[in-house]
């Protein structure tokens, strides 16, 4: 059977199966008005978020915090509550610098021709015009004295201060295909380079990345490969010994172009670039949070807070991190609006700045904000990509479970059943320290995917519009609102009594004073 038959055959077992139930065949605990009408909203042919998600990560596309895109989804976001009439503001909370990415186009120009994936690390200066220059590896030398001599010849070429990979087929692939030697071979093969590589970098002496960043060199490279196919994680600058590489344009280069350029540079076969990058700094700029709610009309002091940070990094999309957190976030808040305009407790939504750089967008509004921390009910956090909820990570907050598994068992079985209140995996931060440093009951709500989300759209070059799964965005846009409302006309407030560890038994991360300049 040709690829497509076999597709198309899949395809049709599926449906046999009866894989994505209609919105008809929905199974209702109760007969809860609310309910029901956040369903039809949420599930029906009302919902919006795959208009949302398009034009946020297509059209708007990565939202570097204090980058032009980052203004830009701030005003649009700004602009569908106001359309929605769901009082909305943005708030500053700080500056940060703010950084134009322009065009990177990088030729391998010898011995022969070819285009090469480099991507410019965020805020690294561009070249101002094409460069041309030879490409070398940061050598093997004995000592501090001769890395300076080394140093001194390095003006207009282009350096790669990182070892290759020995391969750069997933991990996955060599289990299946490789025979065990050759898995071996290989496994050990990486471990040398890296021995080699972290004794290199202890003969430096101190001070090399500032003589590195102060040398005239054409442009650093970097490689940070996600270990699946064709994926790389593209972050900011390039740090040596704690100092930011700031004035030589830093590029990330896929793993295969990265092992190319070092295997033609490490056996002397001259190889030789030619780079064009553009980039514009914009100076120290306002950065903002934009928070929409709906007053309560009973308790107004109290606070349900829904939560998801609307910057990305910005060598793609940043479609599920974290567009598709935001855009469950925002269509909540819309079917909140439709179904349940007048909610008993204040419900606020929360699109953070500054997330990749600390939870600064969050950790300010927390500290901003007293009244919310003290009167917070509870607060949902997304932050892990597309893929339907599964899991609601309590963060300690055990007796608090009770509340939300009543709410659950009110939601329809299509989108409640498979929750659990523990996932096996740790995912690392996110915007709910913020607030649960404070000690309030602020949940994450996590999909179980790993490790198809850190291996392949977590920061990566590929975390575009296509990854979105459209009808679990639905799904977890209907299920918050649900939470939400449930949240709201509880007529307890949840307890706060926590447990000192969480569940790998360290203790949880403490509240620290927020970041609010790029300098710090
Ligand atoms: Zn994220």
């Amino acid at each position: 059977m040709t690829g497509a038959r076999r597709r198309f055959a899949l395809l049709a077992v599926a449906l046999l199966l009866g894989a994505g139930a209609p919105a008809s065949a929905q199974t209702f605990p109760t007969n809860n008005r609310v309910i029901r009408n956040m369903w039809e909203q949420g599930m029906g042919a009302g919902s919006q978020v795959e208009r949302l998600a398009q034009v946020l990560a297509d059209s708007i596309g990565p939202r570097l915090i204090a980058s032009p895109g980052y203004y830009d989804a701030v005003d649009w976001a700004t602009k569908m509550y106001e359309g929605w009439r769901i009082p909305v503001r943005k708030e500053q909370y700080g500056t940060w610098t703010s950084w134009r990415r322009g065009h990177t186009r990088l030729d391998l120009i010898a011995p022969r021709f070819r285009s090469l994936q480099g991507t410019m690390l965020a805020w690294s200066p561009g070249t101002q015009g094409p460069v041309e220059g030879d490409v070398v590896v940061l050598p093997d030398l004995p000592d501090a004295a001769a890395y300076t001599g080394w140093l001194a010849g390095i003006r207009g070429k282009f350096v790669m201060i990182g070892p290759p990979e020995a391969t750069c087929r997933p991990i996955d692939n060599l289990i299946a295909f490789a025979r065990p030697e050759t898995l071996q071979r290989l496994g050990a093969q990486h471990d040398s380079l890296v021995m080699a590589w972290s004794s290199r970098y202890q003969r430096f002496g101190g001070g090399f990345g500032a003589r590195l960043d102060a040398s005239g060199a054409a442009g650093v490279f970097t490689s940070l490969w996600s270990q699946g196919w064709g994926v790389n994680k593209i972050h900011d600058s390039v740090t040596l010994f704690g100092v930011n590489i700031t004035r030589v344009p830093s590029l990330d280069l896929s793993c295969e172009d990265y092992g190319l350029l070092y295997r033609l540079a490490d056996r002397q076969q001259g190889p030789r670039l030619r780079l064009d990058a553009d980039s514009e700094p914009l100076g120290e700029q306002p950065v903002y949070n934009v928070a929409a709610e709906l007053r309560g009309t009973q308790l107004p002091n109290e606070y349900v807070v829904l939560s998801a940070h609307f910057d990305s990094w910005d060598s793609a999309s940043g479609a599920t991190d974290n567009g598709t957190g935001t855009i469950m976030m925002m269509e909540a808040m819309r079917i909140l609006k439709a179904t349940y305009p007048n909610p008993r407790r204040t419900i606020i939504v929360g699109h953070w700045g500054g997330e990749e750089q600390g939870e600064h967008g969050s950790g300010s509004f927390a500290a901003d904000h007293p009244e919310v921390i003290e009167g917070l009910q509870v607060g949902l956090n997304q932050d892990n990509g597309t893929w339907r909820i599964d899991a609601i990570r309590m963060r300690g907050f055990t007796e608090a479970q009770e509340n939300v598994a009543r709410w659950l068992r009110s939601i329809p079985r299509e989108i409640a059943d498979t929750v659990k209140f523990e996932s096996p995996v740790d995912e690392g931060g996110s915007d709910h320290e913020s607030f649960n440093c404070y000690g309030v009951p602020f949940l994450r709500l996590q999909s179980s995917n790993y490790p198809d989300y850190r291996q392949y759209t977590w920061h990566t070059n590929v975390d575009t519009y296509d990854k979105v799964i459209i009808d679990d965005l639905k799904n977890n846009a209907t299920l918050v609102a649900m939470l939400a409302y449930q949240a709201s006309e509880d007529r307890q407030k949840l307890s706060r009594v926590r447990s000192p560890l969480d569940v790998r038994g360290r203790p949880f991360p403490a509240c620290s004073p927020p970041q609010r300049k790029s300098t710090g």
